[in-house]
C-alpha cells in the first residue's frame, strides 16, 4: 500500500468503517510509516474535536429571509453587492464532486452534514495556507486533483487552506475559507462518467443555470461546469452564493486561458 492509498482511506479507517482486510492493510502501513501514522493521529484528533462540538443551527428568521432571497435572485438582474451579506450568516461551502452512474448518493445532504460538523472547528484545514497557488498545488500533489482556488478576499472571505474529503466513495477537494469566525469551503473534483444527479429549484444567474435547495437550515447551490460538478452550501443567502458561484466560473475561465 502506498502513502497516497493510505491517505485516501485514512478518514474511513479512523472511523472504523473499513472491512477487516482493508483495516489490516492500513494497520500495516501505519505501523511502518511515521508520516502516515502522524496524519492518522491528526485525523483522529480532528474527529474527537468534532464530537465535542455543539451543532450549529440556523435561525428560523434566516430561513424565511433565504426563501425570499431566492425568489428575488431568480428574477432580479442587477443585484446589490454581496459584501453587504451579514457576517452572522456567512458560512458557506462551495462543493464540486464526482458522481457515478447508477449510484446517485444523497450528495448534497452529505456535504451539508460535513459542513455543519467542520464549521465548528477552529482549524479544519489539513493543509494551511493563504496562498491560492500553493493550495492548488497541494491538492495536485496530495490527491491528483486539479483545483481552481477562487479569490473571495474582496468580499472579506479569507483563504484558510485545503482538505481532501470523501463523499460517498469519491474524493473531493475541499478548499476552506473563512469570513470572520465563519467557515466557507469549496469542494472540487473531476466528474465521472454518467453525469451528475443534482436536485433543486432551477435558478438563472448571469446567463447560467443553477439548482438551489435547503437542508437543515443551509442553502445549497449546485451546477455542472465542464469536467466538474459543483455544489455550494452555506448560511449565506442565495444571492451571495450565486455571486460565489459566478466568481468561481470566472476564475476557472481565466485559468483556462493561461
Ligand atoms: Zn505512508
Amino acid at each position: 500500500m502506498t502513502c497516497t492509498e493510505f491517505q485516501t482511506r485514512a478518514a474511513t479507517w479512523v472511523d472504523g468503517e473499513l472491512d477487516a482486510a482493508e483495516t489490516l492493510a492500513l494497520d500495516a502501513h501505519a505501523a511502518g510509516c511515521a508520516r502516515c501514522r502522524s496524519l492518522a493521529e491528526a485525523e483522529r484528533g480532528f474527529r474527537q474535536l468534532l464530537r465535542r462540538q455543539p451543532r450549529e443551527s440556523a435561525p428560523t428568521e434566516l430561513r424565511a429571509r433565504v426563501v425570499a432571497g431566492v425568489r428575488r435572485s431568480a428574477r432580479v438582474r442587477a443585484l446589490s453587492p454581496w459584501l453587504a451579506a451579514p457576517a452572522a450568516a456567512a458560512a458557506a461551502v462551495l462543493l464540486a464532486l464526482v458522481l457515478r452512474p447508477g449510484t446517485p448518493p444523497p450528495v448534497i445532504g452529505q456535504l451539508v452534514d460535513k459542513h455543519i460538523a467542520y464549521a465548528q472547528l477552529e482549524s479544519p484545514a489539513e493543509f494551511v495556507s493563504t496562498d491560492r497557488r500553493e493550495v492548488g498545488e497541494w491538492f495536485g500533489a496530495r490527491a491528483g486533483l486539479r483545483v481552481t482556488v477562487p479569490d473571495y478576499s474582496p468580499a472579506g472571505i479569507r483563504l484558510v487552506g485545503g482538505r481532501v474529503a470523501e463523499v460517498g466513495e469519491q474524493r473531493a477537494a475541499w478548499v476552506i475559507y473563512e469570513k470572520g469566525r465563519t467557515l466557507m469551503s469549496v469542494f472540487i473534483a473531476p466528474v465521472a462518467a454518467g453525469g451528475p444527479r443534482l436536485e433543486g429549484t432551477r435558478v438563472s444567474f448571469r446567463g447560467h443555470e443553477y439548482l438551489t435547495s435547503e437542508r437543515k437550515g443551509y442553502r445549497t447551490v449546485s451546477w455542472t461546469d465542464g469536467p466538474a460538478v459543483f455544489g455550494l452550501v452555506s448560511m449565506l443567502d442565495y444571492q451571495a452564493l450565486l455571486e460565489c458561484a459566478d466568481r468561481l466560473r470566472l476564475t476557472r475561465a481565466e485559468a483556462a486561458r493561461l
